[in-house]
């Protein structure tokens, strides 16, 4: 079935990893809808953004806009030492990036502010709009719906992108497997408020009943997110209570600093199930639609967006021909082992943060207070949460910078960021170095730097081709001639023979 097409790409959710594609989608010139079924805002889950994802913010431009948000609803919107497994230290502060810190902003605003850069960006976001099912052929995918007025809608699109979240539709249409296990514990999140202000910025407290964090989260209210001993074996789909809550204030916190009433009070569990592969043909999960898992150190929606700016970019070059539909499949074959990497963490972090016996409790301490502030340890902690320890290097590559990330930097007459933000790949040259002219095919913009310093991973490099997802895909030492930088491209966008065969 071929015939005309209602847009390029059609994406089912307008979350944060929905968003965020139809953005990197639309604003390379395809025609993009989305389908989000909710008309009206969910409570916020996530509270943080992590530095990764900033930098990766700051590469569209749009990091003015997430500070100011921020600023608006805290002042002290930084978190600068960051936590793991429960427990505090991670030394953000330290890291080699122009945002060395979590930014606390919820969810609903980070996904009106990545919506608005999908809708600025020329993305059609129907509110109201509910998928129910997809068939895929040869040239393109049928989805079938229900419009906010619950009338049917046919559309057809040649790509498909399934960003409905953990329960997703569209992953069981599909038949994509969902590999794991059912939850062990359950959890407490609740936006409460105190009958007497609060003033402690970050609390977090651990005894044998629990774990409790809690900080300021909007007007007179306090975030907790509370494991108890007690109750953490009590199903999910049991709605907690403010006397649950209070309970187990009382038992882990010694008081319940005079909650009250709830903004939002929810269950969730620590479920742990993974998608064996993203892409079936022209069908893309991405986010938590490939996913569960215990929302560990605030890293779920940053992994999810992280997977956005991969397979976005590719997307966009797939529908305007400049590369073969198997660069898609690369998303899989560069997200899926991060992805798995990153659930073994979550387990890791769930074995040592939820062990409230008395051995469990002494390992903490002494994790907490030796191991976590050596500096070898932190810097591996902090580039798994932070999301700068994510490199598409292998093991051929000749640089050891090589599919690791880029952050922002100067370059003379414009930084990397400025140039980023209006261009797809970009090749950084020492202009000492560059010979005069060039001959480059691609979508390559050209720039020469007429600064010394190179950031750490790439201090020695002569030039550097990077990615439109801001990751290195060559870096050499000595200038590389046309035919090089040309290979590298069409390696990386999937055009040669040698990447069909792993991809295919
Ligand atoms: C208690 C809790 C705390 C958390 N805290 C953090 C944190 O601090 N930091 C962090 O990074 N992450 C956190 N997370 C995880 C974070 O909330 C998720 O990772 C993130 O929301 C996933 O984004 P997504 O776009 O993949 O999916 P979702 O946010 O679930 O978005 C999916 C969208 O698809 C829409 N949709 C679903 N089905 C359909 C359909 N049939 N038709 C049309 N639209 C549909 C939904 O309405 C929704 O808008 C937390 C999660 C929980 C539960």
């Amino acid at each position: 079935m071929g015939g005309t097409f209602d847009a390029d790409l059609l994406i089912v959710g307008g979350g944060p990893a929905g968003a965020t594609v139809a953005a990197e989608v639309a604003s390379r010139g395809a025609r993009v809808i989305v389908l989000e079924k909710r008309t009206a805002d969910a409570p916020s889950r996530a509270g943080v953004i992590q530095p990764r994802v900033l930098e990766l913010l700051d590469a569209r431009g749009l990091m003015g806009r997430f500070r100011e948000a921020a600023r608006n609803w805290r002042p002290d919107f930084e978190i600068p030492v960051y936590f793991y497994a429960g427990m505090t230290g991670l030394r953000y502060f330290e890291m080699d990036t122009a945002h060395p810190y979590a930014l606390i902003l919820p969810q609903t605003t980070t996904e009106h502010l990545l919506r608005d850069w999908a809708v600025e960006s020329g993305a059609n976001i129907r509110r109201g709009a509910a998928y129910e099912s997809h068939e895929q052929d040869s040239h393109g995918v049928t989805v079938r719906g229900l419009d906010a007025q619950g009338e049917p809608f046919i559309l057809r699109g040649r790509y498909l992108v399934g960003a409905d979240g953990a329960h997703s539709l569209v992953r069981k249409t599909a038949g994509v497997p969902f590999e794991g296990r059912g939850a062990e514990l359950t959890a407490v999140s609740v936006d409460a408020v105190l009958s007497w202000p609060y003033s402690t910025p970050v609390h977090l407290a651990r005894n044998e009943n629990g774990w409790v964090l809690a900080y300021p989260f909007g007007e007179q209210t306090t975030r907790f997110i509370i494991v108890a001993e007690a109750t953490r074996h009590v199903p999910v789909d049991v709605a907690p209570t403010m006397e649950d809550v209070r309970a187990s204030l009382r038992a882990i916190l010694g008081e319940d600093f005079g909650v009250t009433e709830h903004r939002w009070l929810s269950r969730y569990s620590d479920a742990h199930r993974l998608t064996p592969y993203f892409v079936d043909g022209r069908v893309s999960l991405v986010g938590e639609a490939t996913r569960v898992h215990y929302p560990a150190s605030g890293m779920g929606m940053n992994y999810c967006i992280q997977d956005a700016f991969n397979l976005g970019w590719k997307l966009a070059f797939v529908i305007a021909g400049d590369a073969p539909q198997r660069l898609i499949k690369t998303y899989d074959t560069e997200r899926h082992p991060i992805i798995r990497d990153f659930m073994d963490d979550v387990a890791a972090q769930c074995a040592l943060h939820f062990d409230f016996s008395p051995g469990g409790l002494a390992l903490k301490r002494f994790f907490e207070e030796e191991i976590l502030p050596t500096p070898a340890v932190n810097a591996i902690l902090r580039d798994r949460v932070s999301g700068f320890g994510t490199t598409y290097h292998h093991p051929a590559d000749p640089h050891p910078a090589d599919g690791g990330r880029v952050r922002e930097f100067d370059l003379g007459a414009t930084t990397y960021n400025e140039v980023a933000a209006r261009s797809d790949f970009v090749l950084v040259e020492r202009a000492g170095a560059a010979p005069a002219d060039r001959v480059l095919s691609g979508r390559i913009a050209r720039v020469l730097a007429t600064v010394n310093e190179f950031p750490g991973n790439i201090a020695d490099a002569t030039a550097v081709l990077i990615r439109p997802d801001a990751y290195i895909a060559r870096a050499w030492v000595g200038s590389p001639s046309d035919a090089e930088i040309a290979q590298v491209y069409r390696s990386v966008t999937a055009q040669d023979a040698g990447i069909e065969a792993v991809a295919q």
